[in-house]
């Protein structure tokens, strides 16, 4: 049992004044493993005056001296990667390839922001002026609680890279793994107040993150909900926002895809995260005269996809994070069957054997139509649905007929013809053939998806605002 009851500020782990404690439990078998204290609102204004002191200095830092603090950040993370990769199977249900993979990611990012940051150009000539970017300022950075070290990282390493000081908002739902990278960041032993740690609620740390006119710039992931009610309350003192939102991605599986090849990486894709991603590929869109060759592919594929206990290694699903997700997906399951859509594997209840925990079936529906509610609003759990098309024009109809706009995925053996399809998907990104992004590449989403890019040359700019300075002397 751990009781976490710090925050970490100025330097060091001081204790939170706030008063409510939630109790953090171990999704694969429901005992409570510690607890959290939440920081109070007072504790998020100590951390923003803190890090508003530290910015004037940042602002200064010379690139070779970021590039070090970047360095110093990735061997500190480096040297608690198995306690990082522990506490996210212990805390979240991970299964030990993805908490590994969430670990690696923590680490390799201040490696991916350090990249960008030694070919970026600070200052340009452009016309008669010159342009110098400067630190946007103190950055809120908020995240929610799937793959919670690495987001923290990722957007700590671009917001140090363009010399901002931090305030770091992990989800309250994520206690123990924010406190272990809390604990590895420590060791880095960068100058005090450049980043602070604030593990409070949504309603008043949140809140605070998004109204203290010391605030810059907030970097969001996280619902599109949240995003919404954090861009309204960061208008009134118009900061700069970054939002990484839900999505609703789908899968195109092309008339000339490979389908063996195909349709395991289009399930992966979905699965990911226990399908705790805002990236899963949940559409998964197939040619109406193919279907029972998918269909033929997936029902084996599901009675061979082990969902078990996270910790161990042939696991491919886990638990969910919380029972709050165990009853979403139920109620997502049982709308999918109201509606209509037909069961192809999974469906409603725990899996055989496992009633402890909040395991759920992996579910995928088949005779989904685009307009069903299991087709158009983010689930965050692993449930797919397989919707047919016509033709390519078809498809790319359906993939663009949604509210979000974050990641796509296109399976063709024919480069040119996936490449015409990836071309005209609203989407922030398009996979083809492939479903593991590349993390230097830019990442966000259109439309509701959300606003602005995170990643390498993209997420360090993010952090930047271009001053020109134009001059006459005679
Ligand atoms: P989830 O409910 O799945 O955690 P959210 O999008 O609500 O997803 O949460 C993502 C992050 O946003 C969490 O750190 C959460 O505490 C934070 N958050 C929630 N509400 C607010 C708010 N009103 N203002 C700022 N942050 C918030």
């Amino acid at each position: 049992m751990r009781l976490i009851d710090t925050a970490y500020i100025d330097g060091a782990f001081v204790p939170v004044t706030g008063e409510e404690e939630l109790q953090i439990i171990n999704p694969a078998n429901e005992r409570t493993i510690g607890s959290l204290r939440v920081a109070s609102r007072e504790d998020a204004r100590r951390a923003i005056a803190v890090a508003h002191r530290a910015q004037e200095g940042l602002a200064k830092t010379a690139k070779a001296e970021r590039l070090d603090m970047l360095t110093s950040l990735q061997d500190a993370i480096l040297r608690r990667s198995d306690d990082i990769r522990d506490v996210t199977i212990e805390e979240y249900g991970a299964p030990v390839s993805r908490a590994r993979w969430i670990s690696r990611y923590a680490s390799d990012c201040f490696g991916y922001a350090a990249e960008a940051l030694r070919d970026y150009d600070f200052e340009r000539r452009i016309g008669d002026a010159t342009v110098r970017m400067e630190p946007v300022g103190v950055s809120a950075l908020i995240a929610p609680w799937n793959a919670v070290s690495g987001t923290i990282c990722s957007k700590l390493a671009s917001a140090l890279a363009g010399g901002c000081a931090t305030v770091i908002k992990p989800s309250e739902l994520s206690g123990l793994q924010s406190q272990v990278v809390a604990e590895a960041l420590h060791g880095a032993g960068l100058p005090a107040g450049t980043f602070n740690i604030v593990n409070g609620r949504g309603k008043d740390v949140g809140d605070e993150l998004s109204t203290n006119p010391d605030v810059a710039r907030i970097s969001f992931t996280g619902s599109t909900a949240t995003g919404k009610i954090i861009a309204r309350a960061a208008a009134e003192t118009i900061k700069r926002v970054g939002l990484s939102l839900s999505g609703k991605s789908a899968t195109i599986i092309m008339e000339d895809a490979d389908l063996a090849t195909a349709v395991p990486m289009a399930l992966d894709g979905g699965f990911q995260n226990n399908g705790q991603a805002c990236i899963a590929g949940t559409r998964i869109l197939v040619p109406a005269d193919r279907l029972n060759d998918v269909y033929a592919l997936v029902r084996p594929a599901m009675a061979r996809l082990k969902v078990g206990l996270p910790s161990d290694p042939n696991t491919a699903i886990g638990p969910l994070a919380s029972a709050a997700q165990y009853e979403r997906i139920q109620r997502f399951i049982a709308r999918g069957l109201e509606q209509g859509a037909k069961l192809l594997a999974g469906g409603l209840g725990k899996p055989y054997g496992l009633d402890t925990g909040f395991f759920v079936k992996p579910t995928v529906f088949a005779e989904v139509s685009n307009d069903m509610d299991i087709a158009r609003e983010e689930i965050f759990g692993p449930v797919l649905s397989i919707i047919p098309f016509r033709d390519e024009e078809d498809a790319i109809r359906i993939a663009n007929d949604s509210a979000y706009g974050l990641e796509a995925y296109v399976y063709s053996i024919d480069p040119h013809r996936a490449r015409c399809v990836a071309d005209r998907l609203h989407t922030g990104s398009v996979l083809i053939n492939q479903i593991a992004p590349d993390l230097r590449a830019p990442f966000g989403g259109v439309k509701q998806s959300g606003i602005g890019r995170e990643f390498g040359h993209f997420g360090l700019e993010a952090f930047l605002e271009a001053k020109s300075i134009a001059g006459h002397y005679t």
